[in-house]
């Protein structure tokens, strides 16, 4: 079997990955710029509360409750006889989000009063150009509307506070309460103006509409710098959100790029994996098995899912955690993966990754396949181990999972870097095994 060479008469994602990372400031607008790549690669939109008539060898893609995404092209023959090809990933980053009643007052500042959501590396949101993404939604005439927000220039940031009222900060490190020092600043309060009105103005003007309008919102700040690559022959790429829609990037890549075949490929790009999953769009919700269900129905009767299962694996596709040179011993010197040297097989004995002697060597497999390295990471013993969707759509379906990603530094910063040449080979391989041109080991 040779590698997978791109084909000019296949579709492609037509972002690269910088253009990705740029267009996703929040999960909402990361799957919807999903969603319209898919489309405009020749895939039709489904939506969750209609009946679906599903083709063989037809294309489709499903938005789910506005963060969620499967975008998937079903097999030549049913799930029960050839199984499903899965590949997830993450459309949520760690950031911080704006409470309900968003406006602080304090010495003469407006201040966005704000929550952290997953678990940011908290000291890296300082003294950045800060400003909004997310959803709103509004009253329109008695009906109500939800639209996508994102403010493009920056409106706010969070200052240190100067050297001369916190000697220590260099020797202790910069000690930030949650509570109290998060609040970025959206600059100064005009006298006897309401700081939350303030802020909400703020918003509806980012929302274009009427202040009085604004029923609920799900928005959180980001960082305006754009994705860069950076190093002396540009190898390194610097970015926000690389944790993970460089995975998301991928994953899409894939399943537009993958040729039909007679396995049915789905590409999951999952919200809310930073807390837990376990909502409504998370990987652990029932949508899931269900949305398994529903094609394996369509294309085949009911009783055919377990069958399908049985026959399918699962790729779980979320950064890794490459060796950092200037902390060389937080790492197994044998499981330290580096940048731009390939993708990342994750394994954990208490199985905090889905990877297993079968997956992880059909992985490998691929890898090889495709002329790109593949590399090892496992956790020192005494350090915890992270995790990712891969167990829990294991455990939730019952589907054999390879846990794997792209080496990469700074992980949940507000601006990551990663090799910009493991992006493409990541591509590859996840397009090679939505091919399902090689047989699976069981
Ligand atoms: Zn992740």
């Amino acid at each position: 079997m040779k590698p997978t060479k791109p084909r000019a008469d296949r579709p492609a994602l037509d972002l690269d990955l910088p253009q990705f990372l740029d267009a996703g400031p929040s999960p909402y607008h990361a799957a919807a710029v999903a969603v319209g790549a898919a489309v405009r690669a020749g895939f039709q939109v489904l939506y969750d509360g209609d009946p679906w008539t599903l083709e063989a060898g037809r294309a489709y893609v499903v938005l789910h409750n506005g963060s969620t995404v499967a975008a998937f092209r079903m097999g030549r023959k049913a799930p029960a006889d050839a199984g499903f090809r899965l590949v997830g990933a993450h459309t949520d980053s760690p950031n911080l989000r704006l409470k309900p009643r968003p406006g602080l007052a304090s010495a003469g500042h407006v201040l966005f009063d704000v929550e952290v959501y997953g678990s940011p590396i908290l000291a890296t949101w300082v003294d950045r150009d800060l400003s909004i993404a997310g959803r709103v939604t509004l009253d329109r005439g008695g009906t109500l509307a939800t639209a996508l927000v994102r403010m493009d220039e920056p409106l706010c940031r969070i200052s240190t506070l100067a050297i001369h009222l916190g000697r220590g900060v260099n020797e202790d490190g910069l000690k930030l309460d949650k509570h109290r020092h998060l609040a970025p600043s959206l600059g100064q309060l005009a006298a006897g103006e309401d700081p939350t009105r303030a802020a909400l103005d703020t918003l509806a003007r980012a929302a274009e509409c009427e202040v009085d309008d604004l029923r609920g919102f799900d928005v959180g700040l980001y960082d305006t710098a754009k994705a860069a690559y950076v190093g002396r022959n540009g190898e390194l790429l610097a970015s926000a959100r690389l944790d993970n829609l460089a995975s998301c990037h991928a994953a899409l890549a894939a399943v537009i790029a993958a040729p039909p075949s007679d396995a049915t490929a789905i590409a999951f790009l999952f919200d809310h994996e930073e807390v837990g999953s376990q909502t409504a769009e998370g990987a652990s919700s029932a949508w899931t098995a269900g949305l398994l269900q529903r094609i394996a129905t369509a294309a085949g009767g009911a009783a055919s899912l377990p069958q399908a299962l049985a026959r399918s694996m699962l790729v779980s596709a979320d950064m890794a955690h490459a060796v950092h040179p200037n902390h060389p011993e937080k790492h197994d010197g044998v499981h330290a993966p580096r940048l731009n040297e390939g993708p990342v097989v994750k394994t954990n004995a208490s199985r905090r990754y889905g990877t297993d002697a079968e997956t992880g060597a059909y992985f490998r497999a691929l890898c090889r396949l495709e002329g790109v390295p593949a590399q090892e990471f496992v956790t020192r013993a005494d350090l915890a181990c992270g995790s990712t969707i891969g167990p829990i759509v294991a455990a939730g379906a019952g589907i054999r999972t390879v846990d794997v990603g792209n080496p990469m530094l700074s992980m949940h910063s507000v601006r990551e870097v990663c090799g910009r040449h493991d992006a493409a080979a990541m591509t590859r391989v996840l397009t090679r095994f939505l091919a399902a041109d090689v047989p699976l080991p069981w």
